[in-house]
């Protein structure tokens, strides 16, 4: 798992499996008096990485920096992302109303996710995945950290849920499954071309403005590098299913993930 600081109050873990992002971002709160300190503020901890070791880990990396976890954060509810209560197994998870959703919707579905996984890779984890206590967020809005605010933006298409968190005072944009360097645009079951384009142009003014784009899978992106993969996702999925894979993305499961699309795509024409 590699560990890289985007800013003071924000870290971000890249699992072994998928490049999969977990987001750290934590803010004071002022203290009557105006000053703050250490055990004052909040701390969130967006998204997971995958393998038990990581997992096992990632609360001596949350110490290490002098953030304490005081909640979990999902972008959207494929297993990959849900996997923080492996690390932190007394927190509450909040997701978008429309996560919660398809949680409820599929109960036990993410847990069943991960035991394919651990099978095939005969990996062992000392508990099985419980989401626990699920906290439906409105999205569009707000999410208090500290004394400010995450701002969250809806993000679907990729699945028929999901967030895309803003960090205002550090700049930086979690997007969830989209604008990855690694991935091409995945229309998965619940998902659409539609919704996948209009999310796209929902984020593209945020990436205007950030400095550092988290995806879901991949290294962490400046800014422009972000756009420029937006760029080339509209793009794509403007010709489904005629597209051709960006030149980055045209390894075999990519090839993989391009023929599923053009499968949806044409059902639904
Ligand atoms: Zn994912």
């Amino acid at each position: 798992m590699r560990v890289i600081g985007l800013h003071a109050d924000v870290l971000v873990a890249t699992s072994r499996i998928w490049q999969t992002n977990c987001t750290i971002v934590r803010a004071e709160r002022t203290r009557s008096g105006g000053d703050t300190g250490p055990g004052t503020g909040e701390c969130f901890v967006i998204d997971s990485p995958v393998l038990p070791d990581e997992l096992s880990l990632l609360p001596a990396v949350l110490e290490q920096a002098g953030f304490a976890c005081s909640g979990l954060l999902a972008t959207h509810a494929d297993w990959d992302h849900l996997l923080g209560r492996l690390a932190f197994s007394g927190a509450a998870l909040g997701v978008a109303e429309t996560t919660a959703a398809r949680l409820t919707a599929e109960p036990g579905a993410a847990a069943r996710g991960l035991r394919a996984f651990d099978d095939e890779h005969y990996l062992d984890r000392p508990a099985p995945l419980s989401l626990g206590q699920l906290q439906a967020l409105p999205v569009p809005g707000h999410c208090e950290i500290g004394d400010g605010e995450l701002e969250l933006h809806s993000a679907d298409g990729h699945t028929a849920d999901g967030m895309a968190i803003w960090i205002p005072r550090a700049r930086v944009l979690v997007c969830g499954d989209y604008v990855s360097p690694v991935e091409v645009p995945m229309i998965s079951e619940g998902g659409s071309r539609d919704g996948y384009l209009a999310t796209l142009r929902r984020l593209e003014p945020l990436i205007d403005g950030a400095a550092y784009v988290v995806p879901g899978h991949g290294e962490v992106l400046e800014g422009a590098r972000a756009a420029a993969i937006l760029r080339e996702d509209v793009n794509y999925l403007a010709k489904l299913p005629d597209a051709e894979l960006p030149i980055a993305r045209r390894g075999e499961r990519q090839r993989a993930i391009h023929a599923a699309n053009v499968q949806r795509v044409r059902a639904r024409a």
